[in-house]
């Protein structure tokens, strides 16, 4: 396919086609040994150089991978043989106003540059992947990104009032709007968010925000079993809403502390970071029924601090456990979910799994919400191993599943969850999203081989 018509309808240096820069953009952080051979990357500035480029491909029917930071944990931005890579890293405006307390913004900024444009002006932005610092805002409304805060502040489409999308023939549509109620037609931004980059290039956001959070309590507790950790995690959810209930278990602890030499318990076999954003002394309040709580379900150590640098450690520890195991090796990383009095169930499911199939697996979980990322230690190039590992990876997700959970909490699909898709949401809904999908995309275009 001849790419030089797309290049000229660009600004110069908006089409790449350099197999060297194209190679840092195959994969994303799921690294898809499979990852295809692009046709070009481009990386446009405007709803309008993005619009270009898929009336282009519509007409040529070349597929279009849309990509924001390639952070993904699902295979979602992993490049197709032919494809276009559309990269929003160079979409990065934001104009935030304190009136209505919404920002407008690019797709290509960063979570954490949203964040800090947003507290010039006294606002917080809440939705915190632990990825934040790496993330694109973009990537992070097409995955529906949750985080460390969302237990108490829910996950990124609450916080999405409205957007732009460039359509798959690309057609320009506005959804939504700084309007905090808005009851006018079908709730089309919330079709598009978490839709994957299967749907439409999402151009423009307009964020809701709030006054900046209150500071924290932090509350750390230790644990000897599972068991009690579980026990200690419902009792706190049945009282009140944290504003972070985190957990790790003992391998994660030990990663951690292989790297940062915090002085976390190795001998724990699970650890609870659990916070409160109350207001004033309400806080050091839920504190206190916080680490009751801990101590009634039988915690060997519980720690407790109004201290903002002590408490945001134990939060940075929390959020630094993903890449300390991946020290340990390259990882399978789940994302699986069940309603929180199933919590127990999963994670001591995840264990016998581990065991029968003989291979590591270390657990941290979004606890408050039920959201566990149990992380499959393995070494690709020991076929046998990474089989094993494999089978695993696929009995979580069915475990999740028997336990009216989900494949993923926050990380979306793509195209390393999709055979598991049908099994949750049934044939009847997988007919509809193909519905959905035909009637936006009749000639398939969009990040074909995502989802479904
Ligand atoms: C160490 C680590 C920790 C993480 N922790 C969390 C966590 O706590 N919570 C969480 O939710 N995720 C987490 N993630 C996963 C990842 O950071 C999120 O999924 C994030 O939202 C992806 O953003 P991105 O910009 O990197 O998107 P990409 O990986 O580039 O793309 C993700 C998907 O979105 C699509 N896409 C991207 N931009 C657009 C756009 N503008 N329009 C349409 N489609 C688009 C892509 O096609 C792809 O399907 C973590 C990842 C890492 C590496």
């Amino acid at each position: 396919m001849d790419v030089n018509t797309l290049a000229a309808a660009l600004p110069e240096g908006t089409l790449v086609t350099d197999p060297d820069i194209l190679a840092g953009y195959r994969q994303d952080r799921a690294l898809d040994p499979d990852a295809g051979t692009p046709l070009a990357l481009v990386r446009p500035t405007t709803t309008e150089q993005v619009a270009t480029v898929l009336r282009w491909a519509d007409e040529h029917r070349v597929p279009v991978v849309p990509r924001g930071a390639g952070t993904g944990l699902s295979g979602g931005a992993t490049a197709q043989n032919g494809a276009l890579l559309l990269s929003t890293e160079r979409m990065r405006q934001i104009t935030v106003d304190p009136v209505t307390r919404t920002a407008v913004a690019q797709p290509g900024l960063l979570n954490a540059e949203v964040k800090r444009a947003v507290a010039e002006h006294g606002l917080w932005y809440p939705p915190d992947p632990s990825s934040f610092e790496i993330c694109s805002i973009g990537g992070n409304a097409a995955t529906n990104a949750g985080g460390l805060c969302c237990v108490k502040y829910g996950v990124t489409t609450d916080y999405v009032l409205g957007m732009e999308v460039v359509l798959a023939d690309g057609t320009v549509v506005r959804l939504g709007g700084p309007r905090l109620k808005d009851s006018a037609g079908l709730s089309l931004t919330k079709l598009f968010v978490g839709s994957e980059g299967t749907l439409g290039v999402i151009t423009e956001l307009t964020l809701r925000l709030l006054p900046a959070q209150p500071p924290q309590s932090t509350v750390v507790a230790t644990f000897a079993t599972l068991t009690e950790a579980i026990d200690a995690i419902l009792a706190i959810t049945g009282q009140l809403r944290p504003s972070m209930l985190e957990f790790m278990d003992a391998v994660a602890i030990n990663a951690v502390e292989d790297e940062l030499r915090m002085g976390l318990d190795r001998t724990a076999a699970a650890m609870l970071v659990a916070r409160s954003d109350a207001p004033g002394e309400y806080a050091a309040r839920e504190a206190e029924v916080m680490v009751a709580a801990c101590e009634k379900a039988g915690a060997a150590e519980v720690f407790n601090t109004d201290d903002p640098e002590e408490g945001e450690a134990f939060s940075a520890a929390r959020r630094f456990a993903i890449p300390a195991v991946e020290r340990k090796g390259p990882l399978l990383l789940e994302d699986v979910g069940v309603p929180l009095p199933r919590l127990g169930d999963l994670v001591t499911g995840i264990a016998e799994i581990a065991r029968r199939r003989d291979v590591l697996v270390s657990v941290i979980a979004h606890a408050g919400d039920g959201n566990t990322h149990p992380l499959i230690v393995h070494d690709p190039a020991d076929p046998e191993q990474s089989e094993r590992a494999h089978r695993a990876f696929g009995e979580i997700m069915e475990l999740a599943i028997a336990l009216g959970g989900t494949i993923t909490g926050e990380h979306g699909v793509g195209r390393l969850k999709k055979p598991w898709l049908p099994d949750q949401v049934g044939p009847e809904v997988m007919a509809l999203t193909r519905r959905i999908k035909d009637a936006l995309d009749s000639h398939g275009i969009l990040n074909p081989g995502a989802v479904l």
